[in-house]
C-alpha cells in the first residue's frame, strides 16, 4: 500500500508575533506536527495561510489524503474560494482533521452547519480527555484517558451537530466537560475534530497526542470505495412491467 500523504495546514500567526509560541513551534505548529506524522511513515508537506491560495492549490488537494488545520487568529483571512475547494475535497473522499481553536474556521462550520461556539478559558489548567470509544481505531493504544498538564479550556455546550462517533470527552480542573474527539462523515469523507493543540503549550510534543493524531490520518485516509451516481436511472434493474395507469 502506498503511504497516504498529508497536508499540515496552519495560519502560521502566532509563531511570528509571540515569543513564547516561536520559542515552543520553531519550525511553527504545522513544522512540528509534520515532523512526527513523516516519523510514521506518512508522506507529508505543509501548507500556510501566506502562501499563494494558502498553500491549498487545486494540485495539492488532489494529491492530499487528509488534510490536517490549524488556525486562531486569521479565520476571516482564509478566503471562500479556498474554502469552497477543501469543503468539495472532503465531500469526494479527502479526511479532514481540524484542530483545537479550528473549531471556528470556515471549512469546520460550513461543514457542520452550527456556530461551532464554546466556553474557554486560560489559566492553564488540567485537562484529562476519557477514551469513550475504545474500540474505534483512534483510540488504537491508547490508555483510559490522556492527561495534559496544563491547558486551555474549553467547555460545554459546544455547539456542533451530534457527531457520528464520540471517541473523547474532556475533564478539566475548573469543572467544565467538552466533547474532544469527535468524527463525521461528509459526503465520502470523514472529519475528525480534536480539542487539544492551545499554541502556547507543548501539546503537539506529547507522545499521546501524536499517537491520536497518527491514528486519526489512518482513519481519516479515503478508502476505495465505490464510485457513486446519483440521478435518473430509466432502465430498473430487475424486469419491471410498466404500470402506466
Ligand atoms: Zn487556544
Amino acid at each position: 500500500m502506498s503511504s497516504i500523504r498529508v497536508t499540515v495546514w496552519n495560519e502560521f500567526r502566532h509563531e511570528k508575533s509571540d515569543p513564547k509560541v516561536t520559542a515552543l513551534y520553531p519550525r511553527g505548529i504545522h513544522g512540528a506536527i509534520a515532523e512526527f506524522l513523516a516519523s510514521q511513515g506518512f508522506e507529508t508537506r505543509t501548507a500556510t495561510l501566506d502562501e499563494p491560495e494558502h498553500g491549498l492549490t487545486q494540485e495539492v488537494l488532489n494529491n492530499t489524503d487528509v488534510l490536517m488545520w490549524w488556525g486562531h487568529m486569521a479565520h476571516g483571512e482564509v478566503s471562500d474560494e479556498v474554502v469552497a475547494r477543501v469543503h468539495e475535497r472532503v465531500l469526494a473522499g479527502m479526511g479532514l482533521i481540524v484542530l483545537h481553536s479550528g473549531h471556528f474556521s470556515k471549512i469546520f462550520r460550513a461543514l457542520m452547519g452550527t456556530t461551532c461556539n464554546l466556553k474557554w478559558r486560560e489559566i492553564g489548567e488540567k485537562e484529562r480527555l476519557y477514551v469513550v470509544e475504545p474500540g474505534h481505531p483512534i483510540a488504537q493504544g491508547l490508555g483510559e484517558f490522556i492527561e495534559i498538564p496544563h491547558t486551555e479550556m474549553y467547555g460545554e455546550r459546544f455547539d456542533i451537530p451530534a457527531p457520528d462517533t464520540l471517541v473523547f470527552i474532556s475533564w478539566f480542573q475548573g469543572g467544565e466537560v467538552f466533547r474532544s474527539g469527535c468524527c463525521y462523515h461528509r459526503g465520502a469523507g470523514k472529519v475528525f475534530y480534536f480539542r487539544p493543540g492551545h499554541e502556547t503549550f507543548p501539546i503537539f510534543y506529547q507522545p499521546e497526542i501524536q499517537k491520536v493524531l497518527t491514528n486519526a490520518v489512518r482513519w481519516a485516509a479515503p478508502v476505495a470505495g465505490p464510485t457513486v451516481t446519483f440521478g435518473h436511472r430509466p432502465q430498473p434493474m430487475e424486469h419491471v412491467e410498466p404500470f402506466l395507469g
